[in-house]
């Protein structure tokens, strides 16, 4: 038997095929270092240089617990920077897992998911909200339902860059329940929180109309500043 002569073409060929099959072998790849994964979108190399934040579980009130488990450090900041700003969509599934992660089990009585929500011209000029993406496979693993009748009736300025104080006027009465909210614990899902501002006024909101707790689920704690 006599072997073909090793030619550019078929290296290439074989390149190809090898291509292909690690693509069905591991059809996804890490959002950070792109290397090829078999069914998580962020690999462990990546996972482990993360930075995390040292108290990733508060309990402050009002809430019954805010997770927060990474620094709004690189390379998250600029995943979710590139999530917002520049319609990355394909970090939001990586970064719902990340949070995921992070849960040692998700609480019992949460009944309900709440995106932070964003402003109706907001949401059209971006044409998403990012807290809803990040959202969306935690719904999906966990099957709650999402809480569609809060809205925030003020388009806000931007938050960074303001003073606590600033941040404080500038969000009063930001947010407001339309109708009823028949749920008792509320997760509000979040990309970041920096003094955690928004999400108490949204959770002082919630708890008027009648749920009985709010908690946050963020990525990314940023230092005000
Ligand atoms: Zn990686």
């Amino acid at each position: 038997m006599r072997w073909a002569p090793i030619t550019s073409r078929s290296l290439a060929l074989v390149a190809w095929f090898w291509r292909r099959i690690s693509e069905a072998v591991c059809p996804l790849c890490c959002v950070f270092c792109g290397a090829r994964q078999f069914d998580a979108p962020v690999c462990d190399g990546c996972l482990g240089d993360l930075v995390r934040v040292t108290d990733p579980c508060g309990n402050e009130p009002p809430f019954m617990f805010v997770i927060a488990p990474y620094e709004y450090a690189f390379p998250i900041d600029a995943a979710i920077k590139a999530l917002k700003f520049r319609r990355k969509l394909f970090y939001a599934p990586a970064l719902a897992h990340l949070l995921m992660l992070s849960l040692p089990a998700f609480p019992d009585d949460v009944d309900a998911l709440l995106p932070m929500p964003l402003h109706w011209r907001r949401h059209g000029l971006r044409g998403f909200n990012q807290a809803t993406e990040i959202a969306r496979p935690i719904r999906r693993a966990t099957g709650l339902p999402f809480i569609r009748n809060v809205v925030r009736c003020r388009n806000t300025p931007f938050q960074s860059g303001l003073t606590a104080a600033q941040r404080k006027r500038n969000l009063k009465s930001a947010f407001a329940v339309k109708g009823d909210l028949c749920h008792r614990h509320v997760l509000i899902v979040d990309d970041v929180i920096t003094t955690g501002e928004t999400c108490r006024q949204l959770a002082d909101v919630l708890l008027g109309a009648g749920a009985k707790r709010v908690s946050v689920l963020a990525i990314a704690r940023a230092r005000p500043g």
